[in-house]
């Protein structure tokens, strides 16, 4: 028996899926898997564990699966209070934190979470029902969850253990996982909840701001609060930075002091509508000083960014973006307070908590957000949307399959998605800063996950669920045989597979070595978690963990051949960049270490930046990005535990005054390094082969036809080694590798 409160009794009822309840604990009675379709805010997520505790089905867990941890920290929290429970009991866990005790009956936790735990008990024995929820999103962990889902739900009830499986979309694009017959050979009843939903006028721009968007989302937001009658306002961009930088310059522009309320704003629509299409904003001259200390202090990103749940949308501590100079939009406006709050998925659930409040009495509440908005969280009385059009996406290249967060054009499914937030409690807008040619050329959906990157790090996480023979997988979309035939071979080469026979590696079926668990531990690409399991050597850990952290953070250097604004700019920027060559002479050294390369000068400046303490200063004068020097940091404490916890014998630490590798160390660390990148290998091409001038100075690698070469920046640049390794290979003017290391020939094998 619950016992709910009164105010919480009444507001579920308002909620379309409660209507629904019958038929979806009918669907689950009756059905091992049941899929439930429902627009977002249809009470999806905070019902339905609720439905199922009343029904019966807390003899086991009740878990809830989220691709973000914003949603399972914030769900558990408000389904703990509209059941009037204590968090013990409705509770959450992600990577790092959560409030799961003994008595937990409903547990919110990410995608990650929930797969680890099916390493350690393949069964779920504790748990009665599994719901997979924002299952639309396709996530690589929800796809791969649903896959093992469909295969242990039926191993539980044949055991005489049932266990439900009920898979939640906010989207009725459910055919990947309804008629998939590998996936679960008699379709799975489809649930919909109709969902109120009130009509939402879209306005297209005329122009699509290339550059500038989220100056436009600015001045957008300025007119909509200056011109349009009351209802929040919510904004969709694309990252943690752009949110603050919004976020900043709207504070400005419309300062609110608690304690000084005023007045309504005025009502009437129609006119006011007319009068915004008109009107032209107002130039003034006079900057006023904002005390900006009046404010709640922007939210401190907390620490660990490392996300097993996969999809982490946004980079890592990007706060010190710099604002643009103030405009005459900012020109501070006091008469018409604006409650501004960011969103996004690093923020801490305080801050988080704040967007479900009603904003002070007087004021427009405006939620400045990333994707996260979209379909994870309702926020209430939103009767605006402002849409910059973009997401940021990890992309992966074809080459090495390293990461890199791009901003890119949403789909149009993201779009409408986006759209529908304004018309949740009453008729809306929705400002889309794009043409509606542009949205023309969305693509209609996003893309599955697993379809747009390399797989090794996944089958490498498979297998280690002794699932050998991926290929045979129920993906509800499998990537291409070529890339599972791509990620097998390379793990076999690097040992973290045992080699079979040649016919049994035909079929995909390698099973883990010793080796390929202590990799699959190591939250790095599997090229870079094999020099990690062989640093151990002469003491090279600490080194081998640096140059690991700094590969996989990327981009650490500035650019500094980008074109400069000012002839005034041209001349630092020279400056700079003689500066920047001169360190990096310095940081890859001479003699023996000379022929680590550029990963010799990885190490030489992460070890530089660490001594002189990581600050910001010592970034900008000797052109190191100051985010990328922080990520490093936080990357090498984690593998410095990840590595401990495999092997606590080694008890390796993260020493900020970390002494330079000694000769016998680099020529170590140089084999380590050829271990992990084995198949980057290039050949230097000899004079006597030369049959066309391209290959002058060219390497010949197995992957590429055509020459690559090495950079001018490198420190191997004049050396020009028989043999090299190389991180990634970028095409510029030409081909080149990046991040190289010279080889010696007598290793090559
Ligand atoms: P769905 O999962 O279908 O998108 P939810 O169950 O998340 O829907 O949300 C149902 C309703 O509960 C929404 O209208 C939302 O406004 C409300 N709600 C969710 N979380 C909170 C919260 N923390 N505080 C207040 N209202 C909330
Ligand atoms: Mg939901």
């Amino acid at each position: 028996h619950v016992d709910r409160l009164p105010e919480m009794q009444e507001a579920r009822l308002r909620l379309p899926v409660l209507a629904e309840e019958q038929v979806i604990m009918e669907a689950v009675k009756e059905n091992s898997f049941v899929v439930l379709c429902g627009e977002t805010g249809s009470g999806k997520t905070t019902q339905v564990p609720q439905f199922l505790y009343e029904a019966g089905y807390a003899s086991g867990i009740i878990g809830v699966t989220e691709p973000r941890r914003v949603a399972a920290v914030s769900m558990s929290h408000r389904v703990a209070k509209e059941m009037n429970l204590s968090t013990s009991l409705v509770s959450y866990q992600i990577r790092y934190e959560g409030n799961v005790t003994a008595d937990t009956k409903i547990k919110f936790m990410t995608d990650g979470v929930l797969l680890k735990e099916i390493q350690k008990d393949f069964l779920l024995q504790r748990y009665s029902v599994i719901i997979i929820d924002e299952a639309h999103e396709r996530s690589v962990y929800t796809d791969i969850l649903i896959g093992l889902l469909s295969r242990i739900v039926p191993l539980r009830n044949k055991k005489g253990l049932p266990m439900k499986l009920i898979v939640m979309s906010a989207t009725l694009r459910v055919e990947d996982f309804t008629e998939n017959r590998k996936l679960f050979p008699v379709p799975p009843p489809v649930i919909k909840v109709e969902a109120r939903q009130f009509p939402v006028s879209v306005h297209f721009n005329k122009r699509t701001p290339l550059e500038d968007y989220s100056g436009e989302v600015f001045h957008k937001t300025c007119k909509i609060h200056r011109m349009l009658p009351p209802g929040g306002i919510l904004v969709f961009l694309t990252g943690q930075a752009e949110v603050h930088s919004v976020c900043r310059r709207l504070r400005r522009a419309f300062p609110f002091r608690r304690g000084r309320e005023v007045a309504e704003a005025p009502t009437d629509t129609a006119e006011e509508m007319r009068r915004f299409k008109k009107v032209k904003l107002k130039k003034t001259v006079s900057l006023p000083r904002i005390d900006l200390d009046n404010y709640s202090a922007l939210p401190v990103d907390e620490g660990d960014e490392d996300r097993q749940a996969g999809i982490d949308e946004e980079e890592g501590s990007d706060l010190e973006l710099g604002d643009p100079p103030a405009d005459d939009e900012e020109k501070a406006d006091p008469s018409l307070p604006l409650y501004v709050l960011p969103l996004y998925s690093l923020l801490s659930p305080e801050q988080q908590a704040k967007v479900f409040r009603p904003p002070p009495p007087g004021t427009r509440l405006c939620v400045v957000a990333t994707n996260v908005a979209e379909t994870s969280l309702t926020i209430p009385g939103i009767k605006y949307v402002v849409d910059c059009g973009r997401v940021k996406k990890r992309f992966y290249d074809r080459v090495t399959g390293v990461s890199s967060f791009k901003v890119t054009w949403t789909s149009q499914a993201s779009a409408n998605q986006r759209a529908g937030r304004a018309g949740r409690t009453e008729p809306g807008h929705c400002y889309r800063l794009y043409s509606s040619a542009v949205f023309g050329d969305f693509s209609l959906f996003s893309e599955a996950e697993i379809t747009r990157r390399p797989v090794e790090d996944l089958v490498l996480q498979m297998k280690d669920l002794n699932i050998d023979k991926v290929v045979n997988f129920p993906f509800p979309t499998p990537p291409s045989t070529e890339a599972l035939v791509a990620a097998e071979q390379l793990l076999v080469s690097l040992g973290a597979l045992e080699e079979v026979k040649e016919m049994e590696r035909a079929r995909l079926s390698c099973p883990i070595s010793p080796l390929g668990r202590a990799m699959a531990s190591f939250p790095v690409a599997p090229r870079y978690a094999k020099m990690l399991a062989l640093g151990k050597q002469q003491d090279c850990l600490p080194y081998v963990i640096a140059v690991v952290a700094a590969m996989t953070v990327r981009e650490i250097f500035e650019d500094l051949d980008r074109p400069a604004a000012t002839e005034d700019e041209s001349s630092t920027l020279a400056q700079r960049r003689a500066r920047l060559t001169q360190m990096r002479r310095l940081w890859a050294g001479q003699g023996a270490s000379l022929l680590l390369g550029d990963l010799m000068v990885l190490l030489g400046a992460v070890g530089a930046c660490e001594f002189a303490g990581c600050t910001p200063k010592f970034c900008e004068e000797n052109g190191l990005r100051y985010k990328a020097m922080l990520e490093i940091r936080r990357l090498r404490g984690q593998l410095t535990n990840a590595v401990n916890s495999v092997c606590p014998e080694v008890g390796v630490f993260v020493d900020s005054k970390m002494a330079p590798p000694t000769e016998s160390q680099v020529v170590c660390l140089r084999q380590i390094v050829l271990a992990g990148l084995g198949d980057h290998l290039a050949r230097r091409v000899q004079q006597e082969e030369l049959l066309d001038p391209k290959w002058r100075n060219g390497y010949k690698t197995p992957l590429l036809d055509e020459p690559v070469y090495i950079h001018p920046s490198s420190a191997l640049f004049k050396t020009l080694p028989p043999f090299v390794v190389y991180q990634e290979v970028l095409e510029t003017t030409k081909m080149y590798m990046k991040g190289v290391s010279a080889v010696e020939p007598e290793w090559v094998p």
